[in-house]
């Protein structure tokens, strides 16, 4: 029978109500033949309230038994789902990660899908169960450990799947009915997307917009999995959401088609350091051996033999940059006069494949800030992208600025 993989996100599953109404829409799916695999994350706020409890715990977790704790949320959906098919006469059965077992890299709360076997599943599936139903964002790695993929990890575990069973179609079931030209939520002028294309959809996940995990659209890309991305709150007509897809699919094409941002964002600066040649590299190795992902980089021009260096990296690893970089002073390899964290910033970006072709869309961005005001702190671009740091308190007249200066209301 051929396979459909079906996720559901936080507020999908926040109750059992809720999840009835999901596993109504998998019964449907069933009704039509199709053997299905259902992918739930967490109910809402779960994932952060664990997170919470790791943080209070142990400031400067092992990563081991973060996951231990935070893989838990996962683990109550899946069973839930399984016994609310049950109830409505729909063969179902819950997997954990490890039970797959969904194999990943041994990089505790950022792993990768490294395999995914598909015979337990489908000896079950030969065997008359309809539906499995998998606890997203989490596998095993080769210790025997539990891993977890990463915030939004759940829609990666989705499309893995549904390249691994060579799906029909990845669905996406979320609170919002698609992908929009920016978040709905910050800006009423949003315009929902019939289709976007991957590298598209790829830099508006990787620079902000969380509807789906940078890694699941990766991984659509390279195993031209049929992604969609719909509500679970809707009645849905056959092409109902956003489907993403490869470039030549799309007629519409603007220079720029999204605004993405994240509030995650904090800017570090070294104080006077020696500039001499090695320098970035006593920065930035112990930075990325520590785990930290720099982002936009700045070094000041030097005056005296000295330098300001900037970065930006999620706020979340300010802790660990803040050690990484204490540490490598202590052991002299680095000299610095301070170290500054603001966490005050929000990175606002453009995205768009046109940009390739055209040009002016930088300075239409800065001169849109300029008007409202906005001062930039730092500023990062790609072929694809441009991306300014600001204070986090413009970051939402910035993205309305920015989505009326691009005429994003209007379809192409
Ligand atoms: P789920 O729990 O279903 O995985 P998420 O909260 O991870 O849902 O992702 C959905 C949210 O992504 C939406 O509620 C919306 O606020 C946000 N979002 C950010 N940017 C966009 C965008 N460009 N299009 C649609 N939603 C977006
Ligand atoms: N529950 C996890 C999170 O909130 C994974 C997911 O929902 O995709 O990050
Ligand atoms: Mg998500």
């Amino acid at each position: 029978m051929p396979v459909l993989v079906m996720k559901f996100g936080g507020t999908s599953v926040a109750t059992p109500d809720r999840i009835r109404r999901a596993a109504k829409r998998v019964g449907v799916e069933v009704s039509k033949g199709y053997d299905v695999i259902v992918i739930v994350s967490a109910m809402a706020g779960k994932t952060n309230e664990l997170v919470g409890w790791v943080n209070e715990t142990s400031p400067l977790f092992d990563a081991r038994e973060y996951d231990a704790v935070v893989s838990s949320g996962e683990a109550v959906t899946a069973g839930l789902m399984a016994l609310t098919l049950q109830e409505m006469d729909v063969p179902a059965r819950s997997w954990q990660g490890w039970q797959v077992p969904l194999r990943t890299t041994s990089a505790h709360s950022a792993a990768r899908i490294e395999e995914i076997p598909t015979d337990n599943i489908n000896a079950k599936f030969a065997e008359g169960m309809r539906v499995a139903v998998v606890a997203g964002f989490q596998g095993v790695s080769p210790e025997g450990r539990i891993t977890t993929l990463g915030r939004g990890g759940s829609d990666t575990t989705a499309v893995a799947f549904a390249a691994a069973f060579g799906a029909e179609r990845c669905d996406i079931y979320t609170d919002v009915d698609g992908v929009y030209t920016t978040d709905p939520r910050i800006s009423s002028k949003a315009r929902k997307l019939d289709k976007i294309a991957f590298e598209e959809m790829l830099e508006l996940a990787s620079l902000g917009a969380k509807v789906l995990q940078t890694r699941s659209v990766e991984l659509a890309m390279r195993y031209n999995v049929r992604l969609r991305v719909l509500s679970s709150f809707e009645e849905q007509s056959d092409n109902a959401g956003t489907l993403v897809c490869a470039e030549e699919e799309i007629m519409e094409s603007k220079i720029v088609s999204g605004i993405a941002y994240s509030r995650d964002e904090a800017k570090m600066t070294l104080i006077s350091v020696a500039d001499r040649p090695g320098i970035a590299a006593a920065i930035f190795v112990p930075l990325s051996e520590a785990g930290v992902n720099v982002d936009m980089i700045i070094q000041n021009i030097a005056e005296e033999g000295r330098t300001d260096m900037t970065f930006s990296c999620p706020t979340d690893q300010v802790k660990r940059a803040e050690k990484a970089l204490h540490d490598a002073k202590q052991r002299g390899e680095i000299n610095y006069h301070d170290l500054v964290a603001d966490m005050d910033v929000a990175k606002v970006s453009a995205v768009g494949i046109g940009m390739r072709s055209q040009s002016g869309v930088a300075a239409k961005m800065f001169q849109t800030l300029s008007d409202e005001g906005v001062n930039i702190k730092v500023i990062a671009t790609s072929e694809i992208k441009i991306s300014v740091l600001i204070d986090r308190k413009y970051m939402e007249l910035a993205v309305q600025a920015l989505h009326d200066a691009f005429e994003l209301e209007k379809a192409a």
